[in-house]
């Protein structure tokens, strides 16, 4: 209900109230007052009547009594009046009159208790008073009654009955209560008209004042209320509210814009600014405490784990896979996938236009069309994927799968939240794979780009830390161009660098990717067959042997070739080394140089001492070669 409402109906009650007391009050006193006074001249009339018999009697006049009672009957408000005799009177004096015997039952229970009877009748049109008060013999007031009287003190003699009409004296007390009536009425009235004066002031500041508050619950802070008001504390508080509402609507709008740029334009999808600006922060504070993890991460595939810990937490999907896209390395890999498996066919970068998110470069979503991507391969219902270009030639692909439609919705809702996690972590993610391509760039060899003798280091220490029962098995080549000094010498250094080229492309024409291949110096490699067996790891360097010796190389108008002498170990079956087994392998090389050159040699333990004697590690390809 409206306050005004209220306090209206508030003070006509309270009024009301109090006028229906003074009422009820008034009349219950002039009720009182009326009743009293007729009793009062009821006894009155009563001691007149018997002063004015004793009289009679003392002047023997008694007979004439009747003559007296219908004077005083006859008096002003007395309705009707009459005696009655006690049996004690009778019996001294003989039976009265005819009107003296008692005329009801009242008459009688005064004769016989002593005791004055007052009853009140009332009805619509009239009010009578009937007081019937008992005479007692006494002796002891200015007439003794016992003088004439055979009684004993206290007996009833007779009693006296009147009747007044207080009809009048009613009308009078009704007419007082219109009056007060009337005069509440007015009172009502006026007080009605100085309240709507001032209080109406009042209520329309707390209107303005909630309207207000409403608006500003969503965001608005720009409705003030109303400072003219004639209470002076009342538009104090007007005016300060008004000045704080001024300041937030500046204070949140700045918030606003600068949150706005953070995040690029959009804060969030709550209402209520307040609540959006606290969103927005406690955003950005989580991003920022991501962004300083993610800084200490060693590699991209961790920060990548990261995101998708980051994924489950604010989108909560079914299963995340995500995938890195190296134009680059010409690779798509699965870098994360919760589930295991890979819920994409997309597996190579040519595979990659399969993926129509990394393809269109824009999220794709399953909810209209399942088919969608023709690069989906997993059975969950619902997919979601979003690709973002973390540098010129990488980019992420964030796989959302649920088979509940609620749940996908979800991450498509928080597709902005993870792009801001990606957007921030873009420049932490690219001085990563900055790193990681100065870090690999160390590890490769200039001319050939095959890993340098650094990684091989490093490769050797990985693998044989592993343990003996996951240790993988290698065959271990060392190839060395045969006579490359003479080459050199004759044909020129470029000549010498065309052929050390040629010769990496003949091995990783002929090696697989899980292969490792090597320059070890000058025109010496080294290659780690991944688990060959001892006829393919010499079929393989038979091959690397036979075709380079067929790739000529023009120098002005002739073609000339070159040879290459391989020596195979392997690992760990002849040596629990690594480092042992690339020793075995040149000790076969050293053979296969002895031997006449161009050939495949088998590291054998019996080979010469002088061969085995070569600290490998150690040995300086330039001055020490054997010739
Ligand atoms: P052998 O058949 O016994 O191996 O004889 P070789 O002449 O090949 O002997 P050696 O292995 O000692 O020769 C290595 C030569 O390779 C010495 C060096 O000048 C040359 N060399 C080392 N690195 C490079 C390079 O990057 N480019 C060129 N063109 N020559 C190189
Ligand atoms: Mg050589
Ligand atoms: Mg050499």
């Amino acid at each position: 209900m409206e306050t005004k409402r209220k306090l209206f109906i508030l003070f006509i009650t309270i009024f009301t109230l109090f006028a229906a007391a003074i009422m009820i009050n008034a009349a219950l006193n002039f009720r009182s007052y009326s009743y009293k006074s007729a009793i009062d001249k009821a006894h009155m009339a009563a001691e007149l009547v018997r002063d004015g018999l004793t009289a009679h009697m003392i002047n023997d006049m008694m007979d004439g009594r009747e003559y007296f009672l219908d004077m005083m009957s006859s008096s002003k408000g007395v309705k009707k009046l009459w005696i009655v005799r006690s049996d004690l009177v009778n019996k001294q004096y003989g039976q009265g009159l005819s009107n003296e015997m008692p005329r009801d039952e009242i008459d009688n229970e005064v004769l016989e208790s002593g005791k004055e009877i007052d009853r009140f009748y009332e009805d619509l049109d009239n009010a009578v008073l009937r007081v019937t008060i008992p005479y007692t013999a006494t002796s002891k007031g200015k007439i003794d009654c016992l003088q004439c009287h055979k009684a004993k003190e206290g007996d009833v003699l007779g009693a006296i009955s009147l009747e007044f009409d207080i009809s009048d004296l009613r009308a009078e007390g009704l007419q007082t209560l219109g009056k007060i009536a009337l005069i509440t009425i007015v009172f009502i009235i006026l007080s009605m008209i100085a309240i709507k004066y001032t209080v109406s002031p009042y209520i329309l500041f707390f209107k303005r004042l909630e309207a207000s508050l409403k608006r500003a619950k969503y965001g608005d802070f720009s409705l003030k209320v109303p400072t003219d008001i004639k209470s002076s504390d009342i538009s104090a508080i007007a005016k300060r509210y008004n000045e704080l509402i001024d300041k937030f609507n500046k204070t949140v709008g700045k918030i606003e814009k600068k949150l706005a740029i953070f995040l690029k334009g959009s804060t969030g999808y709550c209402e209520d600014p307040l609540e959006k600006a606290t969103h927005t922060i406690d955003m950005l504070s989580d991003i920022h405490r991501f962004k300083n993890t993610i800084e200490l991460d060693t590699d991209v595939d961790q920060i990548y784990m990261r995101l998708a810990s980051v994924i489950e937490e604010i989108a909560s999907p079914e299963a995340i896979a995500i995938f890195d896209v190296d134009s680059d390395r010409n690779s798509r890999r699965v870098v994360y996938s919760s589930k295991g498996e890979n819920p994409c066919r997309a597996a190579t970068l040519e595979d990659a236009q399969l993926c129509r998110a990394y393809r269109t470069k824009s999220s794709v979503f399953s909810d209209m069309y399942p088919q969608i991507c023709p690069g989906y391969g997993s059975t969950y219902k619902f997919y979601y994927c979003i690709s973002y270009d973390v540098s010129q030639s990488r980019s992420v692909v964030i796989m959302m799968l649920a088979n509940d439609k609620e749940r996908i919705n979800i991450c498509k809702k928080e597709e902005t939240v993870l792009m801001y996690y990606l957007e921030n972590s873009k420049p932490v993610i690219e001085s990563k794979i900055l790193m990681q391509k100065l870090k690999e760039r160390s590890l490769r060899d200039g001319l050939t780009g095959l890993y340098n003798r650094k990684f091989l280091e490093e490769t050797i220490e990985t693998i044989n830390r592993q343990g003996s029962r996951q240790k993988t098995r290698y065959a271990v080549m060392m190839l060395d161009i045969d006579n490359f000094k003479m080459i050199n010498d004759t044909y020129g250094h470029d000549i010498g660098d065309t052929f050390i080229k040629l010769l990496v492309e003949t091995i990783n024409h002929e090696t697989r990717s899980s292969d490792i291949a090597a320059r070890y110096g000058g025109e010496e490699f080294v290659v780690l067959l991944h688990e060959a067996k001892p006829k393919g790891a010499l079929n393989v360097a038979e091959k690397i042997r036979k075709l380079f010796s067929k790739i000529p190389v023009s120098v002005g108008e002739t073609k000339i070739t070159a040879t290459v002498s391989i020596g195979v170990s392997f690992y760990p079956e002849e040596t629990e080394s690594l480092r042992e087994a690339i020793k075995y392998a040149d000790i076969a090389l050293y053979k296969a140089k002895k031997s006449g050159r161009n050939r495949v040699v088998l590291f054998k333990e019996e080979l010469p001492e002088e061969a085995q004697q070569r600290d490998l590690l150690t040995y300086d390809f330039e001055d020490s070669a054997p010739k």
